[in-house]
């Protein structure tokens, strides 16, 4: 909502209980309170505030989904006597020592310089953690690691917020430092938040402590030494801010658990996400544990055992002894085909920015890569990559595969994912503009540059290469043309195999058309999604209705497979759908040939498919077809595969 506040010069408040907010900053509408359904005035002054009161009204009455929506059976707390009883916030079952991360409370200096001094200080520490978050979020993004990318673009929201701003620099102005300023104005918005009884809004404290930290951290420098970690840490403390999280070293990471926070907290999402056990909300229990202490966190069940006894520790050592045997065993058949009940062999593939990722994949049974995204060559720095660094980063890809095919994406810039250097014009609606191939055309120095550092690997015949945003076979048309007389200029003979990215609703439409002239289509479920249902994937209000299974998608990849078949030509997928345990039983009975996931999930999504009978799921898929919502396919998976 402060999105729609922020398109109009109008100033635009939001009145409720006696209290009123500037409709443009996200702590402040927090610290108001409102809940669902309650009733809110909004006041609009200024040249344009007819339009604004409308759009910000508009945007009071969407659905939101409030970023990521907390796992609803994670919610109950158990208690137990002798155990310290908490929220599941990530499901597992972990045995490690304490670590205490203590409340962050740096000493700061009590008086400023003079007011224009702390000013340029605070300004240029906000610089600082702005590049940092950014970094962070293009990191996550050539990860695919959504949840941690929204995480801190939520961050970016708070350190730019104007009501934060405005309080920080009243206390510059009243001779603070900037430090204690900008902790006086965090914390008081902090304890706004808490004393508001609702749980949703009490979790953002954490965000809110982790950017004061990132703050004091960039002003004055790193006070606290890392902390003490041991070989299986379960890091312990009131709350844990997000990046306190990712900067540990993920393989000493055995669980967490928190006094505060809640399930939808950004820890939590980001533990789900990176596997680890997360008990949160345990309330004072969790403080009493010493730093050092043996526990056994059973986040699964909401509840940690601080002082195990022998038979405790036995018992704990063979249930995790157990899942891991699970996983292990998933892992010892990663490598074989993943082949389904009835027969039909389905090759499971990777998604990667890099070589590491490809040995990771290889590492977990990967059949090959199925998407590598050559924007992380491209990004993160001030000019393109020559064509030999490029030559020399697609070569380390196929040399980790020991034998197997890389699909490599051309690059695909434009919409989100921006390269400061080629300075594309700002557009109204990017994700409509130039990105993709487009971009390709329209820099075609950059493309034919990229286009001959591909020709030059070898062997050839294990490329694939990969075109995003294809809207037409005329671009398709254009781009073989363009390979060929590169390729004739290079002396190469044999040209590597040239698959198009379904991403386009009018590419699913005319996928006969586009399989005549490609060796292979795969589907870009993220973008197929966003275009389909016309929702932008980054809008986290939209977030729990841009989901790609809904009917209109399942009937574009229905549309998409028939027109390849015409043609005698496979499909894949390499969006995110092709990781979504429920999305996996109604690919395949769509017909798709290849599922291009993250290398972490290659084993599971190989068990999966081994279980199921492609006949089967043809026959319920069609049916699927009929239905009339994403949940209503998501129902009727749940009912057919318990088990997804
Ligand atoms: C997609 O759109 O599904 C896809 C794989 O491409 P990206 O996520 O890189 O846009
Ligand atoms: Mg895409």
């Amino acid at each position: 909502m402060q999105q729609a506040a922020k398109a109009f010069a109008a100033e635009v408040a939001i009145e409720f209980g006696g209290q009123r907010a500037n409709a443009r900053s996200v702590v402040a509408l927090m610290g108001l309170g409102v809940a669902e359904s309650d009733r809110v005035a909004v006041i609009a002054g200024g040249a344009d505030a007819a339009a604004a009161l409308e759009a910000v009204s508009q945007a009071l009455q969407t659905y939101s989904a409030a970023g990521h929506a907390p796992a609803a059976a994670m919610a109950a707390v158990v208690e137990v006597e002798g155990r310290i009883a908490g929220v599941a916030a990530a499901p597992g079952l972990a045995i490690g020592q304490a670590v205490r991360l203590d409340a962050f409370d740096m000493p700061l200096p009590e008086r400023g310089q003079d007011a224009e001094a702390e000013r340029s200080l605070l300004a240029a520490a906000q610089l600082q953690v702005r590049g940092a978050i950014q970094r962070g979020i293009d990191a996550a993004l050539r990860r695919g690691a959504t949840a941690e990318s929204d995480i801190f673009a939520a961050h970016l929201a708070l350190l730019d917020d104007p009501e934060l701003q405005a309080a920080a620099e009243r206390g510059i102005d009243a001779g603070l430092s900037a430090g204690l300023a900008i902790r006086q104005s965090i914390r008081a918005q902090c304890a706004v938040l808490s004393g508001l009884g609702n749980q949703l809004l009490a979790e953002r404290v954490a965000d809110l402590k982790d950017i004061e930290r990132q703050l004091l951290r960039a002003l004055y420098g790193d006070a606290g030494a890392a902390p003490e970690l041991f070989a299986a840490s379960i890091l312990v403390a009131d709350d844990l801010a997000p990046s306190e999280l990712t900067r540990l070293p993920r393989e000493r990471v055995a669980g967490i658990l928190t006094a505060a926070g809640g399930a939808s907290g950004h820890v939590a999402i980001l533990a789900r996400a990176m596997g680890i056990p997360a008990l949160v909300a345990c309330g004072p229990a969790a403080l009493a544990l010493r730093h050092g202490q043996q526990l056994i966190l059973d986040a699964s069940a909401g509840l940690a055992n601080p002082q195990p006894d022998a038979a405790e520790l036995a018992a704990a050592r063979a249930e995790i002894e157990q899942l891991a045997a699970r996983q292990r065993a998933m892992q010892a058949s990663a490598n074989a085909p993943a082949i389904t009940r009835d027969g039909v062999a389905i090759e499971v593939a990777v998604n990667i920015a890099n070589a590491d990722d490809a040995r990771e994949g290889v590492a977990h049974g990967a059949d090959a890569v199925g998407l590598l995204r050559t924007e992380f060559l491209f990004i993160d720095r001030c000019q393109a990559p020559t064509e030999s660094e490029q030559t020399e980063a697609y070569q380390a890809v196929l040399d980790a595969l020991d034998g197997r095919n890389a699909i490599i994406r051309t690059l695909d810039v434009g919409g989100d994912k921006d390269v400061p250097y080629l300075q594309l014009p700002p557009e109204p609606n990017p994700a409509l503009g130039l990105r993709g191939i487009r971009t390709g055309f329209a820099y075609p120095e950059m493309l034919d540059t990229q286009l001959r550092a591909l020709l030059a690997v070898k062997p050839l015949s294990r490329l694939r290469i990969l075109v995003p945003m294809i809207a037409d076979v005329g671009e398709l048309i254009r781009l073989r043309e363009r390979i060929e007389q590169l390729a004739a200029g290079m002396g190469v003979a044999e040209l590597p195999q040239l698959g198009v990215m379904v991403e386009v609703p009018s590419a699913a439409l005319l996928a006969d058309q586009l399989a005549r002239h490609a060796d292979f289509l795969s589907i870009g479920s993220n973008d197929l999604t966003q275009y389909t249902l016309a929702m932008d994937r980054c809008n986290a209000t939209l977030a729990a209705r841009i989901d790609s299974l809904h009917p209109g998608l399942l009937r574009l990849i229905a549309i998409t497979v028939e027109g390849a078949r015409k043609h005698g030509k496979w499909v894949g997928v390499c969006g995110a759908m092709a990781s979504d345990p429920q999305a996996v039983p109604v690919l395949l009975g769509l017909g798709v040939a290849e599922l291009s996931v993250s290398p972490r999930l290659v084993p599971e999504v190989k068990n999966q498919l081994r279980g199921l009978s492609q006949q089967q799921c043809k026959i319920e898929a069609e049916r699927l077809l009929s239905l009339s919502s994403a949940q209503a396919v998501r129902g009727r998976v749940v009912e057919l595969w318990p088990a997804a």
